[in-house]
């Protein structure tokens, strides 16, 4: 049985782990915990699961991954998503699945050849599908593209979800799981075996088993257990435009200029457009990101390079039909998320260092999971903490992050 609650303070509770964080990453690794037997309570400090960078996400997922460890994790959890009621064993949530593709376009023909290798790449991580679409094809495919568009791949099981739905879907689904909302992690104790006990502001729970799913706070969480990890945190917005235009194309994938990292897809009522600013400096995290004034014009003017339909959609928009939110990417020095145990510390795992946490999820979650119950050795976990003291550290080459 899973219970979501507001807890008064408490005694000492007992759990076989404890989870922190409550955005999809959590409350996916709560289930995946429960699922094993384990008796699992999860912690988040807002009011409510997915409502910190989870409720912030364009909210999209992609099996379009070059690098194995990956799309390891992103092929699974879409098939994951694909039949999610039977893996939650409710028919009672509706995650909106909506798989229309990921089409990742350019303008230059210098660049067919990295679309060319991409592809190459993900049919080698067993990525099957993507297309490279070219020329007149291209038009006739996705009518509202410019006419400078030349080139794209395209994978149409990808898509996007609700992922208030899914993180609410994976909590009700759990089994012996509690989920403490407005309930803050403020410290982490350690004994000569490893993890002994986590403290809040409503009690302490006593465990031997701590997953850090803290997202952009996952580094701050990891100090309090001793270990200083290598993340850094960018903010990054994303722009709902309120529209009904007529030349609004409702059925198009989520499109991506290759050449200006801007991307958009269509939204009930309207559209999501951003762009992934690559001097973004790093950031301290924060619970109300600020959002710039200026950053719905520069995507709108961004996008609307390879998807000219825009224009028109921007003449008539008032400024109550525009909405900026912000949240954080955390980068690890390979540019990939960190699960597993962290191996310095006896019970202390890690599910975090997400740029692209919401389409990973299921699958991360279920690998914490795994190697906890010792299902999986993690010496076969390429994404293990470890491998940054191993010195493999190698960003990949995948598309958008
Ligand atoms: C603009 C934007 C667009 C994005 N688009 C996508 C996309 O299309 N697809 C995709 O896969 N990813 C996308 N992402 C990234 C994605 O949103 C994140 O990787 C994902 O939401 C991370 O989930 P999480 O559960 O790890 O973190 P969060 O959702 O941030 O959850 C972490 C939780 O931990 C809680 N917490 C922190 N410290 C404590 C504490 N001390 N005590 C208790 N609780 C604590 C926080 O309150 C928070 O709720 C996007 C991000 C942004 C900002």
């Amino acid at each position: 049985m899973s219970d979501i609650q507001i807890p008064k303070a408490f005694n000492t509770l007992t759990a076989d782990a404890v989870v922190i964080g409550g955005g999809i990453v959590g409350t996916a690794t709560a289930f995946w915990l429960s699922k094993a037997g384990m008796k699992t309570i999860l912690i988040e400090k807002r009011d409510g699961l997915s409502s910190l960078t989870t409720a912030a996400s364009a909210e999209c997922f992609r099996t379009q991954f070059t690098e194995q460890a990956m799309a390891d994790i992103a092929l699974p959890s879409v098939g994951m998503f694909e039949n999610f009621n039977d893996l939650i064993g409710r028919s009672d949530i509706d995650i909106h699945l909506t798989q229309r593709g990921y089409l990742f376009v350019t303008d230059e023909a210098a660049q067919l050849p990295e679309l060319e290798k991409a592809i190459a790449h993900y049919e080698a991580c067993g990525v099957t599908g993507s297309e490279l679409i070219t020329g007149t094809d291209l038009h006739k495919r996705f009518p509202f593209l410019g006419p400078d568009a030349v080139a794209a791949s395209f994978n149409n099981r990808d898509g996007w979800l609700s992922t208030h739905e899914a993180t609410y879907g994976f909590a009700k689904g759990s089994d012996d799981a509690t989920f403490f909302m407005k309930t803050m992690v403020t410290g982490i104790q350690t004994d000569a075996r490893g993890i002994c006990s986590v403290e809040t502001d409503k009690g302490n729970i006593s465990t031997r088993l701590v997953v850090n799913c803290a997202g952009p706070y996952a580094r701050d969480i990891g100090q309090m257990a001793g270990l200083d990890m290598p993340f850094r945190t960018v903010r990054r917005q994303k722009a709902f435009i309120k529209s009904d235009h007529a030349d609004l194309p409702a059925d198009a994938p989520f499109t991506v200029d290759l050449v200006n990292h801007s991307y958009w897809r269509p939204e009930a009522g309207g559209l999501l457009c951003a762009w992934v600013d690559p001097d973004e400096p790093e950031t301290r995290p924060a619970d109300e990101p600020p959002t710039d004034w200026d950053f719905a014009a520069e995507s709108i003017y961004r996008v609307s390079r390879l998807n000219p339909f825009l224009d028109g959609v921007a003449e008539n928009l008032k400024a109550e039909d525009v909405n900026v939110s912000a949240g954080f990417y955390v980068y690890t020095p390979d540019e990939k998320p960190v699960i597993g145990p962290s191996e310095e510390i006896e019970g202390f795992h890690l599910n975090c260092g997400y740029w692209c946490g919401v389409m990973m999820s299921p699958e991360a979650g279920k690998r914490v999971a795994d190697i906890a119950t010792g299902r999986m050795d993690n010496k076969d976990n390429p994404l293990r903490y470890s491998r940054f003291k191993e010195g493999d550290v190698k960003p990949g080459d995948t598309f958008l992050k």
